[in-house]
């Protein structure tokens, strides 16, 4: 709880309309779209600029009050709720794009700034920025998290596209990382530490990120099988054949039926890969033969594609509404959403290891993977009101993650630690450890950047 001597202190840093202790606020920024519990911060800060920001942080520090930014609390792991209390910073009015350096394909942005309306803007130029988390995110959010999305098997993740950054650190200290030419071997690469930190080393308050050109050409198929052991061996074998698609999304029937109960999408409920195809001239085709005839040959059941435009886009909106199209299935249900990531050699038989574990402790789930990076989520269902359940959906994602360590992998390909992957962290990191968390102390020697996420207590 922040005494009110020092609440008071805080307001007259800011202007009064962009402070808020009011009821409703304080609750909108409780929780994110995670299962986990809900904790209120004692005030809500709408800052407008990194000097505020550093005057903010700097009395902060020296009061030891927690400090957590807040883009859009779309995170899955509770990334952004104010475990202790304290100040949340939300940058929902910190969203202007500052430049647009379109021959140069880069663009400056405040981190508030939406990545939908971000390419929205860049349509005009012919350029784009490729990660896509399908969910209304901030940029700002989107480097925190380290976010990527469907087509991140072609075009990489959001530290694929992040050149410079300014950050406030807890100390108040503004400082500038990183530099405009797109290659560097200058220095340590401070960009990347900063980059997938979650609002735990510092508040980023202007980001550069380079854009990549728009290609013209683009074909989606479907194709569907008898188990998803074909379905996820097939992915395998894609990539082996050297193919590059720009997405490869798999899903189990559970996900088909819930896409088809709620976006009326009249797909074949059967395993099925989902492949989008970009490029600027026949190459596209001559993939999504190759692409053809490997499924077949693996037992497709049925390939589907030259999809007309419309059709794609219902089909991808659709996929980034899975997550809601499977809750409306589980109504009064949570979800734990496991996020592990394996070398793509080991995707099938973690797939199949999830599934099994699925059935095993009678646990309603569905499974859902950016197949081409290794990275997929099983979503697993619990009623809040009964803990057994609760505990043997926990249980599923804890073996999950614990197999795909075995075998080389990841607790997380993108949603973040936040709260619920800290205790992975040990086995994962074994002695680094140790080095991250002298690292964090450095810069945040007194723990008020987000405490307790990312690396534990
Ligand atoms: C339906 C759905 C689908 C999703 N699909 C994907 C997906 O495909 N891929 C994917 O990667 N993610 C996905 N996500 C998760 C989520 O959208 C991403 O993690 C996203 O990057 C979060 O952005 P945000 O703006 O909501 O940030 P928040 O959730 O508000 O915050 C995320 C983290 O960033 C920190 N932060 C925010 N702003 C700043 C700042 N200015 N400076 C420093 N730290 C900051 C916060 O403290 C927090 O730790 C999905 C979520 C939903 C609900």
């Amino acid at each position: 709880m922040i005494p009110k001597q020092d609440l008071s202190q805080l307001q007259s840093l800011v202007s009064s309309e962009r402070f808020s202790t009011g009821e409703s606020e304080l609750n909108l920024h409780a929780r994110d779209e995670s299962y986990h519990d809900e904790h209120r911060p004692d005030v809500v800060i709408y800052p407008a600029s990194a000097q505020e920001i550093s005057k903010i942080l700097a009395f902060a520090n020296m009061k030891k009050i927690p400090v957590t930014a807040w883009g859009a609390g779309t995170s899955m792991e509770g990334n952004p709720i104010p475990l202790h209390g304290g100040i949340v910073l939300d940058f929902s009015k910190m969203n202007q794009i500052l430049e647009i350096r379109n021959k140069d394909l880069q663009i400056v942005v405040q981190p508030g700034v939406i990545h939908t309306e971000l390419n929205q803007r860049l349509a005009k130029y012919g350029l784009f920025f490729p990660p896509d988390p399908g969910a209304p995110a901030t940029i700002g959010g989107m480097v925190a998290n380290n976010a990527a999305g469907i087509q991140a098997v072609k075009y990489g993740a959001t530290k694929h596209y992040v050149l410079k950054l300014q950050v406030v650190l807890a100390s108040g200290e503004i400082i500038n990382v990183g530099t405009n030419a797109m290659r560097t071997s200058s220095g340590y690469d401070l960009v990347h530490l900063f980059v997938g930190s979650e609002g735990t080393l510092g508040i980023f308050t202007e980001i550069t990120l380079k854009l990549v050109g728009i290609p013209r050409e683009v074909s989606a198929a479907l194709a569907s099988f008898s188990t998803l052991e074909q379905a996820s061996e097939t992915v395998v074998q894609l990539l082996q054949a050297g193919l590059s698609p720009a997405a490869l999304e798999l899903m189990d029937t559970e996900s088909i039926h819930a896409l088809n109960a709620f976006k009326e999408v009249k797909l074949a409920e059967q395993p099925t890969l989902m492949l989008e195809f970009r490029g600027n001239g026949a190459e596209v085709k001559e993939d999504v033969e190759l692409a053809r005839e490997l499924c077949e040959s693996n037992g497709c059941t049925g390939f589907t594609v030259g999809l007309g435009k419309e059709q794609r886009d219902k089909l991808w909106e659709a996929r980034h509404h899975l997550l809601y199209a499977a809750a409306a299935l589980n109504p009064g249900k949570r979800i734990i959403v496991t996020d592990v990531a394996v070398p793509i050699s080991k995707f099938p038989e973690l797939v199949t290891f999830a599934k099994a574990k699925l059935t095993e402790l009678e646990v309603p789930g569905a499974i859902v993977g950016h197949a081409g990076d290794g990275n997929f989520h099983v979503g697993n269902f619990y009623d809040p009101t009964k803990p057994e359940e609760k505990s043997r959906a926990q249980a599923v994602n804890d073996a999950i993650v614990k197999r795909a360590l075995e075998m080389g992998g990841t607790a997380t390909g993108k949603h973040g630690v936040g709260i619920g992957k800290t205790k992975f962290m040990p086995a994962e990191h074994g002695a680094s450890l140790d080095l991250m968390k002298q690292i964090k102390r450095l810069i945040d020697p007194n723990g008020i950047m987000n405490p307790g996420k990312k690396l534990g207590s």
